[in-house]
């Protein structure tokens, strides 16, 4: 029997025999591989708005902090330097072929070959440098873009190459009237506006957990049906058109159990 060996990532749960992470980590590890193109997204918005906005009037002394173009710059930077390497490295130790030079073609070719790099001895590297690029675009963006986002479903995108988009559609509704809200996948960068969100639902089968029957948020908000059809019309609930019927946004749902008044 082999011995059980401790995840690359947490440094706490074990791994199974051959991998270098845990469960939970390379459900992580995938998921925010996955966020990169829409984080980069947002840096570059970020660059483009703090930098139009400063001009002229913002004189940096020495020990300013670094402004958040600057920082948006960097983030970016050192996205792109990390999923270059690790493309090479792929192509390097086994021959996977390297993808298109974009931030979102590499992020997806190393989601396709996690396998690979869950195996790999650099494994932890891998881990540690992902949390790294992570954090730092985080912290460089300088609003978050939406009040709220809900997980819908997997995208049922077909990629440019005819495979399925592993990417995953979320709705985000966003801060202020002036932006509508919006269905994207974070990988592919398609996108479904509210007008084709029942379609939408179709496509996806089963909508994501963030989304309830009124049946289901009766139950979760422990009322009846009826009294949760007067409060989703009164509140304004956010809804989704389904061919299985309307459903609501659970955080709504929640939020009217706690605080009856909307
Ligand atoms: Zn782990
Ligand atoms: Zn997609």
């Amino acid at each position: 029997m082999t011995p059980t060996r401790t995840c690359t990532r947490c440094l706490d749960r074990p791994a199974a025999d051959g991998l270098g992470w845990c469960r939970g980590c390379r459900h992580r590890i995938d998921r925010d591989l996955g966020d990169l193109p829409a984080l980069a997204v947002d840096l570059a918005d970020t660059m483009a708005r703090v930098s139009g906005a400063r001009t002229g009037d913002h004189r940096r002394s020495a020990d300013t902090p670094l402004p958040y173009a600057e920082r948006a710059a960097e983030a970016l930077h050192g996205m792109r330097a990390y999923l270059v390497a690790w493309c090479r490295l792929l192509y390097d130790e086994v021959a996977a072929p390297l993808p298109a030079d974009t931030i979102t073609a590499m992020a997806v070719h190393l989601m396709r070959w996690l396998a690979e790099l869950d195996r790999h001895p650099a494994s932890g590297e891998f881990a540690g440098e992902l949390r790294e690029v992570y954090a730092s675009a985080a912290v460089a963006i300088d609003l978050p873009r939406d009040r709220t986002r809900v997980f819908v479903g997997p995208c049922p995108t077909t990629c440019e190459d005819g495979r399925p988009c592993p990417g995953e559609v979320w709705a985000h509704f966003p801060v202020g009237e002036e932006v509508r809200p919006e269905c994207r996948c974070r990988v592919c960068e398609s996108t479904w506006p509210p007008e084709s969100w029942a379609s939408l639902g179709r496509r996806l089968g089963k909508p994501g957990s963030g989304w309830v029957t009124p049946g289901e948020a009766a139950a979760l908000a422990g009322r009846s049906i009826k009294t949760v059809y007067n409060a989703a019309a009164e509140c304004r609930w956010r809804r989704l058109n389904t061919e299985g019927g309307v459903l609501y946004l659970v955080e709504d749902v929640t939020a009217w159990r706690d605080t009856p008044a909307c």
